[in-house]
Formats: structure tokens, sequence, C-alpha cells
């Protein structure tokens, strides 16, 4: 039976961690077992909803961290050897077993990383919803057959599983974006480590005990296993690790630029999830109420901790001052607080480093010129000593540096534009290239944004926002965000070896170019 907390108490705390099986102390490292926990070196988990220490973590060790990519290694000759469709029909147990624990693990997800109730629960659906949608691949891994410029001969082209990859996730979801990897990989015969972000690391835990019981069940070999530790410590060492086939990192910029480089100095693959610096384009021919609610939505949803949060927002100089006015009330109502209580919009910020960042880019706005209009201040919840902060809404100048920055946390810059030639402009004079949107019913506008003549992005939305993607699509940015695509549609294809295959089946040896060569 799921349990839901609705107030802090150390009495329910106790009751979902024993639920999910979770001590004060835990290991951080599994490879087909746990490794021992000890209480010598930890990492604290704080909720950054009271700052109060929800449990500590031993992380990995040099010597296990060598164990989980050998146990990787050799757990993946026996699953590879498993027909897709079977590994397929294990997806169907493990999303079994994700449902059952939906309401524990969203509630958890929301104690360590600040969502509300709603988003925590999302987070863990979203890994449903890839669980499902990865049964289903599991009977598609498709090839093509070409046509031979030679008589008697077929050529093809099939993808095979690449061994095992290592998975290195940001805390923001802390969850949901290790199965878009894992699970995928997974029917694609792969074998997956996974180094989740040391500020939520219970939720990798977590996950981890309840799908290893489900790979123990159904007598199969176990292929997701656990590191945890900094990200300059054991995020580097698998990212120079030639044994990992794939590294799929999700982060920052910053961070992914130098995972990327020690990928690339031993020549392997990565899929690059990096940061964005979206925009939402609001034309006169909107629907008010649907572009204010998609744009509020994407910037104060989950505090504006999302890759795909709205940073920007360019409005027409014809719909300017109603939208900006319309817009100014909801920043002033928005109710900032604990993300449990039902009717808040706005939980905290993961930490105090974060806070300060926001501080910091809204004093270095009003530097660069920008006017502030609502928010942009510590809020205090009474009773709480998380990091909590009152949305900050900003009228800025494109051209501003800070508006080209991604800062992550709740700030949304509002420009103005005469023409959509303009709005384009400004929409893609960011190094990012995430996600963006324009809310418009004319249908030659929506056309010119999605055409190559508009947004320059991965993901380009008409009448919705730039937040909360589906899991069916490709996902996945542009320029400094990193180039990755993860999740639906063929992103599987990263996860495996593309073979080329020629097949004589004549009596002859012809040469293509018709070449000769004779002996
Ligand atoms: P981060 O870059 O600080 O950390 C992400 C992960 O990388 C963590 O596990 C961390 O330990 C590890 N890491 C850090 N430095 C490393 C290094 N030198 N080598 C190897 N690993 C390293 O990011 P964060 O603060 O956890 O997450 C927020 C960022 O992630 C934002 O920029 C956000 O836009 C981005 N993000 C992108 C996507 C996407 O799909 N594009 C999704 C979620 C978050």
């Amino acid at each position: 039976m799921a349990m839901i907390i609705m107030a802090s108490s150390d009495k329910k705390k106790q009751e979902l961690f024993d639920h999910l099986s979770l001590g004060e102390i835990n290991s951080g490292t599994f490879y087909g077992k746990w490794a021992k926990p000890s209480a010598s070196k930890q990492i604290a988990s704080y909720s950054p909803i009271d700052g109060l220490l929800l449990a500590s973590v031993t992380p990995t060790s040099r010597a296990d961290y060598d164990h989980a990519v050998s146990f990787s290694e050799k757990a993946y000759l026996e699953w590879v050897e498993l027909p897709p469709p079977k590994r397929g029909s294990i997806m169907l147990k493990i999303g079994q077993a994700l449902r059952e624990a939906k309401d524990d693990l969203g509630m958890l997800v929301t104690l360590e990383a600040g969502k509300t109730i709603t988003e925590g629960r999302g987070e863990i659906q979203e890994m449903i919803d890839i669980a499902d949608f990865s049964i289903g691949l599991s009977r598609q891994l498709e090839g093509s057959v070409f046509a031979s410029e030679r008589p008697w001969h077929r050529m093809m082209e099939q993808y095979v599983p690449v061994g095992p990859i290592g998975i290195i996730s940001s805390f923001n979801f802390p969850s949901s974006v290790w199965s878009w990897n894992a699970f995928i990989a997974a029917v694609c015969g792969d074998t997956s480590i996974w180094k989740p972000s040391s500020k939520t690391p219970l939720a990798a835990i977590a996950i981890t005990k309840i799908l290893s019981k489900v790979l123990e069940t159904e007598g199969v070999p176990q292929i997701f296993s656990l590191v945890t530790g900094s990200g300059e410590e054991i995020g580097s060492r698998m990212a120079s690790d030639r044994r990992i086939k794939l590294v799929s990192f999700t982060g920052s910029v910053n961070s992914g630029k130098k995972v990327s480089q020690l990928v690339s100095d031993r020549l392997g693959k990565s899929i690059l999830e990096l940061g964005g610096n979206n925009a939402a384009v609001v034309s006169e021919h909107a629907d008010i109420d649907i572009a204010l609610k998609g744009v509020a939505f994407g910037a104060l949803a989950t505090a504006g901790q999302r890759c795909t949060s709205t940073r920007r927002v360019i409005v027409s100089n014809k719909i300017y001052s109603e939208f900006l006015q319309r817009l100014v009330r909801i920043y002033k109502e928005v109710s900032v607080g604990d993300p449990r209580s039902t009717g808040v919009l706005v939980g905290p910020l993961i930490d105090e480093s974060a806070t300060a960042k926001f501080e910091s880019a809204i004093s270095e706005a009003m530097r660069q010129g920008g006017k502030l209009l609502a928010g942009g201040t510590r809020a205090k919840i009474q009773g709480l000593k998380g990091h909590y902060v009152k949305p900050a809404l900003i009228e800025a100048k494109p051209d501003m540096e800070i508006c080209k920055t991604e800062t992550f946390a709740p700030i949304l810059y509002v420009f103005k534009y005469r023409d959509l030639e303009e709005a384009v402009r400004i929409h893609n004079s960011v190094p990012q290239g995430l996600s963006s949107s324009i809310f418009t019913r004319d249908l030659l506008e929506s056309e010119y944004f999605i055409s190559h003549r508009g947004s320059d992005c991965g993901i380009v939305n008409v009448n919705t926002g730039t937040a909360g993607a589906e899991i069916g699509g490709a996902f996945g940015g542009e320029k400094d965000t990193g180039g990755g695509r993860e999740s639906g549609s063929d992103a599987w294809k990263n996860y495996m070896k593309r073979q080329t295959i020629t097949i004589n089946y004549g009596k002859e040896l012809p040469l293509a170019q018709g070449v000769e060569f004779k002996i």
C-alpha cells in the first residue's frame, strides 16, 4: 500500500523510508549485491523543503567502482543472449513494480528534490511510460535492406548492442532521465551503470532496490548497477573508462563539456543532454489565456529548475501591455511554499548555492539595464528552513549578456518584438538550443516558426509551453545543449552499433564500382 505524507513528520518519513527499504546510512553502490555501507565517509542528502538531513549515503570506493564495471560487463554477456522481446517482457514487470511504488517514489522525489507532489508522481509516471514504450520497442528493433549494385548480392543494415553504458544524471530529474536511458538500452541488449547527482542519491538507491528485486525474481542478470560520488571523481572516471561503451550525460553545459572531452579523448561515444535557455514567442494572434498558462507553467514549475523551463518570453508589441499586466498579476499571486501542500505551485530551490545564483543573476540583470516587475527576493516560509524564493519577472533587452546564460532558478526575462522575423532573431540569439514554443492561432506564423527559418531548437512547440515533453518523441537539443537525443522515436539507435552487411550468394566475386582484380 502506498503512503502519502501531507505534513512533515519524522514518523511519516520513517514509514516512507521503511516502505522503500532506506536507512539512515545507505550503500551507494550496487553490482548484483550492495557494497557494505560505512560510517566513515558520507554523502548527506538534505531535503530542500526544510534543510533537514534525510539520510546519508556511502559513496563508491575506487575498488567498488571497478567491481561495478566488471560486473556490468559480465551481466551484459548473459543479458545480450535473451531475445529482445524477452527483454521487453522483463520491462513489463519493471513497469508493474514502478506502478506499485509510484506514490512512495514520487514522495521521495518530492522530499529529495523539492518537487510538488503532482510533479514528483509525474516523474515516476514518466518512468512507467518509458517502460511501456520499451516493451513495444523490443519487438521493433529494425534494420534496413538496400539494393546492391552487384548481381546475387544483398546489402543490409542492422543494429547490435554495445555493452555496458554509463548514465550520469542531474539532480532535477532524479529518476526519469535515468530510465529514458536505462530502459531503452536494456531492450537494446545493453547493461548500465548509473551515477546519480550527489544532491539526490536516495531516489536512485530506492529505485535500484525495487528493480533489482524484480530482476532477481525473474531470474535474469542484474543489468542495473549503481555508483555514487562526486562528478569530478566518479563521473570523470566513467567518462575516461574504455570499458564503458557509451556515456549518456545529463547536466550543465560546463560539466558536459568536460565529460565530452574525456570521452572524445578515448574516441568513445556520448549522448549529451545539457542546459537550455528556452523561450516562448507570444504573438498578437495567440489565445492569451492559453499563452499565459503555458508561459507560467514553463517558467514556474519545478521552481524554474527544468532543463526546459521557460527563461525568456518574447511578446508582440501589439499585446505587450495586456499580456504583461496579466503575467505580473500571476507572479504576484503565485503560491510559493511547502511542495507537499495542495495549492502550492512553486517549491524550494535545491540548495543555498542555487539561491545565491538566483540573487546574483537578478543583481546582474539590474546592472545590465533590466527592470524587476515582480518577485526576485528570498521567500520566508513559516516553520521551514528551505531555499525558497519569489519567482522573478524582469523586463529586459535581448542583447543583455545575463539573458544568454541559463540561471537554474525561476527568472523570466520579458522582451518585446515588432514582427515575427525579429521575434525569431531574438529567440535564436542564445548559445543553447533545447526547447522553444510559439503561441499563435495564425497558421502562417506557426509554420514559419517550425520551419528551418524559425526556431533553432531540438524541441519546437506550438500553443503549448517549452516544458513538459512526452516520452514518445526524441528528446534533446542543439548548439550548446549538446545535440543528444534520448527517450522515444528512434533514439534507441544511440544505444546500439550500426553494422552494414553485404552478402554474396552467387558463384562469382563481382567487385563494387566495376573494379577488376584478376588472379
Ligand atoms: P551538473 O552538471 O552540476 O551535474 C550533473 C551530473 O554530472 C551530476 O551527476 C554530477 O555529479 C555530474 N558531474 C558534474 N561534474 C562532472 C564532471 N566533471 N565529470 C563527470 N560528471 C560530472 O548539473 P545539475 O546541477 O545536476 O543539473 C542541472 C543542469 O542539468 C542544468 O543545466 C539543466 O539544464 C541540465 N539538464 C539538462 C537536461 C536535458 O535533457 N537537456 C535534463 C535535465 C537537466
